[in-house]
């Protein structure tokens, strides 16, 4: 029954794994916190709408990659490909106008149907943050900084690079249009089926090719530096200045445009080596025209979303579950006693694994398995005494403890690994 696999692009994501995703996560949840962001969760699902007019008819994401049906009352709707659209729609219809400037925090699943391999999934995970109603650099500054310091924080960040580029305002962006057409049109007969469509449309997006032969003819074309007027190189001056000044390494690329129709100013990546082709691991950049073409009041905006896959790959090792404490009774007349046992240590904030069967010996090994750490055994004679003996498993060094004295005997065991647990993503 093929129904059996899960289905082509995606993943149960098991423990020792959830624990990686779960580490990025919580990381950018609590560094994002420190710079006043406060998380948001959208629905899964919004309008097909949403995304098809702020992603653009151009873009990948909407030409091939949306997961769109009909549902059961007629309606379309598509599995999100990404945060943006659907925090600015939240944005406009809770009417959060009044409220600006806001930052907002998400993670979650996303869902684009493309070709699987290393670090690119149908069903995948985003972090993401976003800046809503500040137009200036400042808010670009800091939206790198967040970048920065999540991946600092997560040990990644000597393996990624930022990469850096503006795409000016809609005047500059409408002269360098016109440059790229010229350009592109005199070698229309060597792009890609793909980039021959965006020529007319958005010929942008072709710098964001990644077929090989455009990428050659990409290499040699026009770049917007070229065309930015004034007051799009001073925002661009003022945004690098900031990074210089918090001391943040970057490189101008000028290729770098966003895969999405909303962009404007500031586009930026940060990329690694470490994961072949799949390089990027945070992208972003500001999008102030994206809802007012929503249909809200016009708002700038500058954001950015990470895949926690390919973070995970790149932070190694997960971090080790907490070691738990194992309750083991000696024989069947002591479960009772090991049933309470277990709740109130439970209850005092231990880890506790209560072995479900077999004898003494058969449920030492499996706490060994678990890498318990103590085993408290309760044996007839220690219970007619109102204690129980306390294995330390690591030493092998025993002693009996009253049962009403459990709990602060094992306090130095308590929570050790409390760092490593840290409530759900
Ligand atoms: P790529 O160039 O790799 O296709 P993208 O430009 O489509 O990326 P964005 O839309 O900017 O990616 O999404 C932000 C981040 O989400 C990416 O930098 C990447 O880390 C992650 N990401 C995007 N698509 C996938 C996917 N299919 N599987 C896993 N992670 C993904
Ligand atoms: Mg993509």
């Amino acid at each position: 029954m093929t129904a059996l696999k899960p289905v082509r692009g995606t993943h149960d994501i098991l423990p020792a794994e959830r624990r990686r995703h779960r580490r990025v996560a919580e990381t950018a949840r609590a560094i994002a916190e420190r710079y006043g962001f406060h998380e948001i969760a959208t629905p899964i699902f919004e309008f097909s709408e949403v995304f098809r007019r702020t992603l653009g008819d151009t873009s990948d994401i909407v030409t091939k990659e949306m997961y769109t049906f009909t549902d059961r009352g007629g309606e379309a709707i598509t599995l999100r490909p990404e945060y943006t659209a659907g925090i600015a729609r939240a944005f406009i219809s809770g009417g959060m106008h009044q409220d600006l400037p806001l930052k907002f925090f998400a993670a979650g699943p996303m869902f684009r149907y493309e070709r699987p391999q290393k670090g690119r999934f149908r069903q995948f995970h985003q972090i993401d943050a976003e800046i809503l109603g500040v137009a200036e650099a400042q808010a670009d500054v800091e939206i790198i900084a967040l970048g920065v310091h999540i991946l600092s924080e997560l040990g990644v960040l000597a393996r990624t690079r930022l990469e850096l580029n503006t795409l000016g305002d809609a005047p500059s962006r409408a002269d360098y249009r016109e440059a790229l057409v010229g350009y592109f049109a005199a070698h229309r007969g060597a792009l890609s089926e793909d980039s021959i469509a965006r020529l007319e449309r958005n010929p942008l997006r072709i710098l964001d090719s990644k077929d090989r032969g455009d990428r050659e003819i990409v290499a040699a074309a026009p770049a917007i530096a070229d065309f930015l007027n004034q007051a799009s190189a001073d925002k661009f001056a003022a945004v690098r200045e900031g990074l210089e000044q918090l001391g943040i390494a970057y490189r101008i690329n000028p290729r770098l445009v966003r895969g999405l129709d909303y962009y404007a100013h500031t586009a930026f990546e940060f990329v690694t080596e470490a994961l072949g082709a799949q390089g990027a691991v945070i992208a972003g950049g500001r999008y102030d025209g994206l809802i007012e073409t929503m249909g809200g009041p016009p708002t700038p905006g500058i954001g950015w979303a990470g895949g926690i896959e390919r973070l995970a790959l790149l932070t190694g090792e997960p971090p080790a579950p907490p070691r738990p404490i194992a309750v083991v009774p000696v024989e069947p007349a002591a479960a009772e006693a090991a049933l309470t046992v277990a709740a109130e240590l439970r209850h005092a904030g231990f880890v506790i694994e209560h072995g479900y069967r077999g004898n003494l010996s058969k449920r030492l090994r499996r706490a060994d398995k678990l890498g318990a750490r103590v085993a408290i055994v309760l044996g007839e004679d220690e219970l007619s005494r109102g204690s129980a003996a306390v294995r330390d498993l690591d030493t092998g060094a025993q002693k009996e403890v009253a049962l009403a004295a459990l709990a602060e005997h094992l306090a130095p065991y308590r929570d050790a690994d409390a760092a490593n647990d840290e409530g759900a993503a």
